[in-house]
C-alpha cells in the first residue's frame, strides 16, 4: 500500500509499505480521509516520533474492509471512525475513567502506525461508526472537535445562555464556535492574527471577530459584554500573550481553560492575578479527550452536532494526496503558511 513515513523529523517519504497484519480483535480501515493534527506539525519537524520510521496521522475515517474473528458489531463496508487513543487499561487514571490522562497509553500515528497511509488495521475498541449523511472529511475532522467540546463543555461547562470568547481560530477553536453557537451561546466572540480564520469564525457563527495584531481584544471582549467579561474563555493558541489575555477578559466567577499547546512558562502581570482573585476566576487545564465509557461523551456528543449539521467544510484549507504531504510539510516549515485544517485523502480526494 501507498504511506508517508517519517524517518526522522524533516525526514518524509512516500514508499510502497506492506499493508498491515490485521489481529482477531481488530479490522481493516480502508482509509478515506485523514487530517493533519496540530501535533503532528511539531512531531513532523521537531521532535520526532516514540518510534521510527513510522507513519503518522490519527484524524481519520474510512470504510472497513476485513473483520477480524472476535470483532463482533462491525461489517465489511461499515464507515467508521477512528478515536486514536489506546489506553493501557490498568493505570490510577484508566481505572478511574480519566483515559485522556493515562500513564501508559499507546496512539495511532505518534506510538504506532497511523493513517497517512492506504489502510491501518484498528482495534475493535477504537471504532465508532459514521451515521450517514456525515461524509469522511467531516468525520475524520470528529478528534479536534471532540477536543473542542473537551475544552468548551467539559473543562470550561459551557451552558446555554453563556458568554463565550474563543482565543485562537484554528480548526479546535472553530469548532468550540460551532459548538457554542448549536448549544446556544449568548455571544461568541472569535479572537486570532489572520483575518481569514476570523472570517471562517463568522461564518460558522462568532458574533464579534477581532484581530489581535491590530486590537485589544481585551477591551474588544469588555466592549462586546457590557464591561463584564465573557463567562467562558478557552485559549486554543498556547501563545503566552493570549493566555494573559484571556485571563483579562473573563467574567467574575467565570473559566478560563488553557487547551493550545504552549512548551513556554508564564509570567502574570499584577493586575491579572488581581482579576483571576478578585474575580474568583477559575483557570482550568484541558488535555486531550477521552473519558469512560470510551471514547466518551466529548466524542458521541460532537457526532451528534455532525448529524446536525455541523461541518468542517470551510475549516480545510486544503485537500490532498498522499504524494503532496512531503511538500505541504516543507511549506508549513518555511513559516508564514497560510493553512487552517489540511485534510489526506490517500485515494484521491474526494468531496
Ligand atoms: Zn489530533
Ligand atoms: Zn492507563
Amino acid at each position: 500500500m501507498k504511506a508517508v513515513r517519517m524517518y526522522k523529523p524533516k525526514d518524509l517519504r512516500v514508499e510502497d509499505v506492506e499493508k498491515p497484519v490485521m489481529q482477531p480483535d481488530e479490522v481493516m480501515v480502508k482509509v478515506h480521509a485523514c487530517g493533519v493534527c496540530g501535533s503532528d506539525i511539531p512531531r513532523i519537524l521537531t521532535y520526532g516520533a516514540h518510534v521510527s520510521p513510522i507513519i503518522c496521522g490519527h484524524e481519520f475515517s474510512g470504510e472497513i474492509e476485513a473483520v477480524g474473528d472476535q470483532v463482533e458489531g462491525y461489517q465489511v463496508g461499515d464507515r467508521v471512525v477512528v478515536p486514536p487513543l489506546i489506553p493501557c487499561g490498568h493505570c490510577e487514571w484508566c481505572k478511574k475513567g480519566i483515559y485522556s490522562l493515562c500513564e501508559d497509553y499507546d496512539y495511532y500515528g505518534s506510538r504506532r502506525d497511523g493513517a497517512y497511509a492506504q489502510y491501518v488495521s484498528v482495534k475493535k475498541t477504537n471504532l465508532l461508526k459514521v451515521p450517514d449523511g456525515v461524509s469522511y472529511e467531516d468525520a475524520a475532522t470528529l478528534d479536534p472537535c471532540a477536543n473542542a467540546w473537551h475544552g468548551l463543555v467539559n473543562r470550561g461547562h459551557f451552558k446555554e445562555g453563556d458568554t463565550v470568547a474563543v482565543v485562537g481560530a484554528g480548526p479546535i477553536g472553530l469548532f468550540a464556535v460551532q459548538i457554542a453557537h448549536m448549544k446556544g451561546a449568548k455571544k461568541i466572540i472569535a479572537i486570532d492574527v489572520w483575518d481569514k480564520k476570523l472570517e471562517i469564525a463568522k461564518s460558522v457563527g462568532a458574533d464579534v471577530v477581532v484581530n489581535s495584531l491590530e486590537n485589544d481584544p481585551v477591551k474588544a471582549v469588555m466592549d462586546a459584554t457590557d464591561g463584564e467579561g465573557a463567562n467562558v474563555v478557552v485559549d486554543f493558541s498556547g501563545a503566552p500573550v493570549a493566555q494573559q489575555q484571556a485571563i483579562m477578559m473573563t467574567a467574575k466567577m467565570g473559566r478560563v481553560v488553557f487547551l493550545g499547546i504552549s512548551h513556554k512558562g508564564l509570567d502574570l502581570k499584577p493586575e491579572t492575578v488581581d482579576t483571576l482573585m478578585r474575580g474568583q476566576i477559575e483557570l482550568a487545564g484541558s488535555w486531550n479527550s477521552f473519558t469512560d465509557p470510551f471514547p466518551g461523551e466529548d466524542w458521541t456528543e460532537s457526532l451528534k452536532m455532525y448529524e446536525k449539521g455541523m461541518t468542517a467544510k470551510d475549516i480545510i484549507s486544503h485537500r490532498i494526496t498522499l504524494d503532496e504531504v512531503p511538500e505541504i510539510f516543507k511549506n508549513i516549515d518555511k513559516g508564514h503558511y497560510f493553512f487552517n485544517k489540511i485534510m489526506i485523502f490517500p485515494w484521491g480526494v474526494e468531496k
